[in-house]
This record gives structure tokens, sequence and C-alpha cells, in this order.
């Protein structure tokens, strides 16, 4: 018998997975996923990152720095701060080349490492599996009691299970949603919105009822769906993986053919003895030992059941563990490949690099242009002038006074409304100045000018315009 595929070892139609997502049955119809609750290393060592990821996700709103948010994301107002920085769209090269790297780091990451992300530290995959999950579990009970109790008529029992959960789904998206709007306006911005009349905060109100509503519908009902059909990463697996990636695999030479397990008999198949555990942890509904499927977001829960029959039938633990497909293929174990190691390289550079552009971006972008139309004065007989306009972005948080110097040449700058110029926090300013020099050293029709922009008598850029003059 061939090991090497499995649609040709079993009883059936084993290619009819194809046909449609697990969660679809022949009619069209959602098929409910009552996924087993999960035991085993790996799923322990996913509880620990997902507390991890818990404390990070509900603490990181209410981290400052200088009166900052550590992290804000207010896409309406085009401002984000990143690590207390602020980011304004004048910083959209940084941007363009942050979601650049994203973009190849994505890329590169699933190539190597397959869904590592959506099964160990995806927001969804977390909140669903170690928070939703487990409420459900407590109240409804496993896999099995749920789905008596989806079975069962409507008695008080019922009623209650059901009541219950579905009140303290809403109330954890609710405080969810809370925290997700606290990242995009701040807890200062939300405590307001939670405090003050209604009537002040049309807006912010709305945006809460909107995403707990939309965290409660993905969470009690849309589940896997999110996965499977909304999320795009899920969809662009089958162009991001290859027969390299490290993926959760069935180890087909090694289960195959499969076949019950029987103590009193001789065992002449291979080691996977069809019980089918693997799938009923799923919870994306699927069966792993038909090969790489769009739905399996890697949560590991497979490998853990799978490893748990192993160990009770004595046989090697990992019939379905991380693996390459090449790997199954030649049997070989999963190794740190060249490829990955390259790839590992190559994320490190750009996170490198994103970090040096984050790290150097300068706070006061500054813009100096001669004002347009304008050609130049004659002061007196040695001396000419040229009239600028200045344009600051101030990306602090501290209002500051700008002065101006002359760094290549004697000349002298007369700011047009006093000594400096003055920038808001985190805001603009403008200005008007004349460069004043001497006619001895105007030798051509332009002279280049380098201004160095001074704050607290410290330099914090330099920028080069041009002066025109009579040629003599
Ligand atoms: S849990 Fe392991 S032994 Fe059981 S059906 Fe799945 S692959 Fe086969
Ligand atoms: S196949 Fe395994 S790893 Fe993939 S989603 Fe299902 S349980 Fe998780």
């Amino acid at each position: 018998m061939e090991k090497e595929n499995i649609s040709k070892t079993g009883e059936g139609n084993r290619e009819s997975f194809r046909d449609r997502i697990a969660t679809v049955d022949e009619s069209g119809k959602r098929k409910w996923v009552f996924a087993q609750k999960p035991k085993g290393k790996l799923y322990n060592i996913r509880t620990y990152v997902s507390w991890s990821f818990f404390l990070l996700f509900f603490s990181l709103p209410f981290i400052e720095v200088n009166g900052q948010p550590l992290f804000l994301f207010n896409v309406v107002k085009a401002k984000f701060i990143l690590f207390g920085k602020v980011f304004w769209p004048q910083d959209f090269f940084i941007f363009g080349l942050g979601m650049l790297t994203f973009i190849v780091f994505i890329v590169l990451f699933t190539a190597a490492f397959g869904r590592l992300f959506c099964g160990w530290v995806c927001p969804q995959t977390i909140f669903m599996e170690m928070f939703f999950r487990k409420i459900e579990y407590f109240i409804e009970g496993d896999a099995a009691q749920q789905k008596m109790l989806a079975k069962a008529p409507w008695t008080g029992s019922k009623i209650f299970k059901k009541v219950s959960k579905h009140i303290i789904f809403y109330i954890c998206s609710f405080i969810i949603a809370n925290f997700f709007l606290s990242y995009i306006i701040g807890v200062k911005e939300l405590w307001k919105i939670i405090t003050e009349p209604v009537t002040q905060h049309i807006g912010g109100f709305l945006s809460l009822a909107v995403f707990s509503g939309v965290f409660y519908a993905v969470y009690a009902f849309f589940r896997e769906q999110v996965c499977t059909v909304i999320c795009p990463y899920g969809r662009l697996q089958g162009v991001l993986l290859d027969k390299n990636s490290m993926i959760v695999a069935y180890d087909y030479q090694r289960g195959e053919p499969r076949g019950k397990f029987n103590k009193k008999v001789e065992r002449i198949q291979g080691d996977c003895i069809d019980c089918f555990q693997c799938v009923k942890v799923c919870p994306t509904g699927i069966d792993i030992r038909n090969g790489t499927q769009m739905e399996c977001v890697g949560c590991t829960a497979c490998i853990d059941a799978c490893n748990a029959i192993m160990d009770k039938i004595n046989k090697p633990l990992g019939l379905i563990r991380y693996a390459s497909e090449l790997g199954i293929e030649k049997k070989e174990k999963l190794q740190y490949t060249g490829r990955m190691k390259l790839y590992t390289v190559l994320l490190g550079v750009l996170v490198t690099v994103l970090a040096f552009l984050l790290v150097t971006r300068k706070e006061v972008d500054t813009t100096i242009m001669r004002t347009p139309g304008m050609l130049y004065q004659e002061r007196g007989t040695d001396s000419v002038s040229n009239l600028y306009n200045i344009k600051v972005a101030n990306k602090t948080t501290n209002s500051i006074p700008l002065q101006l110097k002359l760094e290549n040449v004697s000349g002298q700058i007369e700011i047009i409304g006093g000594h400096s110029v003055q920038v808001k926090e985190q805001g603009e300013g403008t200005g008007s100045f004349f460069i004043v020099l001497p006619r001895s050293i105007i030798h051509e029709r332009k002279t280049l000018l380098k201004i160095g922009i001074y704050s607290n008598n410290k330099k914090i850029d330099v920028i080069s315009t041009n002066f025109l003059g009579p040629v003599q």
C-alpha cells in the first residue's frame, strides 16, 4: 500500500475535505465546532504565553512616557505614538518603510516558520482559545457536554447556562472593547467617555458599542470563521508557505496505513490508530491528517492530543509535530535549515533598520524656503537681504523656541516679530526672517547657505538653502 498519499489509504472518500471548508456541510450550512479541551505540554506553554499577552494587552495603555502613552494608534487624527515617540503625517517616509518592512517580515517569517504567529500570539487565537473558550468550558463543560446541551430541550438549566455564558461573553467583549479603544484614543480620553455625559462623547460611545458588538459576535458566533474566511493573513497562506516551511504536520510516512488499535492483535498498520483525537481538539474542525490546510491556525492542540495517544499505546511521540512537508516526505527531522537561518538574519536586519530609523527620527522637522516671487533687497550700499519662510513641525511634547544661526558664512538673521520661532508642543509653527549678507561675500548669483536650527543652545538640525544676490 502506498504511504505517501493519505487519500489512497482508507475507506470512503477522504478527498471530500477539498470540496468545502470543514465547518460547512453539504447544504452550505455552518457546522458548529465543539472543540475538545486540549491538554498537554504545548497547551500549558501556550497558556503561559497567553498570560503574558493579557498582562501586556491590559497594562500597556496605562504606561506613559513624559505624559504620553507608550503606544497610541489614533487613525482618526493621524497621530501615532510608538515607544512614547509621537509620529505625524510628516513621518510618512518612516511609516512607508515600516509597512514595507512589516510586509517583508511577514512573508519571510511565514515562509520559514509557517503560522507560528497565528497559533501562539495572534490576539484572535489567544482571546478565543485562552479566554472565551475557557469560560465556555467552565459554564457548559467539555465538547461532549456542549454537544448534549446544544441538542437538549430548553430547560431552566440550559437557559441559565446559555444566558449566563452570553452575558459574560458580552461583558468581557465590552471590557476588551474599552481597552482596544484606549489604544486608539488613550486612557485619558477613554476615561472622559466613561465619566462624562454621553451627549459630550457620542462618537466615543458609538465606537465602544460597535467594538463591543463586533468582539461579542466574533467570540460568541464567528469564532474560527474569522481565521478561515476573513483574516487576510490566513487567506495568503497558500502563497506564503512552501514545502520547506515549518508547519504543524501529520507524519503520514509513519502513521499510514491507519487502523484501529487492538491490544490483542499484532499491529501491522502504521502508528495512527484512527482515534480522531486530533480532529476532536481542533478549533477549526479540520483533520490534520489530510495534509496542510488553509484552516489550520497552527494552534498545536492536535500535537498534544496525538502525543497523549502515542504515549498510551507506547509509540514514539510526534506523529503530529512541527515539521516541513519535505521533511516528512524525506523522513527527516525538522532542522533549523540554512534557509531559515538566512531568513532570520534578514528579519534581524529589517528590524534593526526600522529601529534605527525610529531612534534617529528628527523630533523637529524644519522646512526653509525663500519667499516665492521675491529676489533680493538692497540694504544700503554694503549689504543685501533675502526673505525666507520657515515651517516647523514640533513632534515633541514640549513647546520650544527655535533660534537660527548661519553656519557657513558671516551674516545676520533677522526673525520678523522676535528673536526666535516659537513652536507649540505637537504642533506646527511658521515664521518669516531675513538673512542679511555683506556684499563682499557674494560672488555668485546664488550663494549656498547652511542654517543651523538651535533649541536651548543645542543644535538640532542644519538646513541648506540658497541666497540670491547681485553678481559683482
Ligand atoms: S490523534 Fe494521532 S493516532 Fe489519533 S487519529 Fe489523530 S493522528 Fe491518528
Ligand atoms: S490542525 Fe492542529 S494545529 Fe491546526 S488548527 Fe487544528 S488543532 Fe490546531
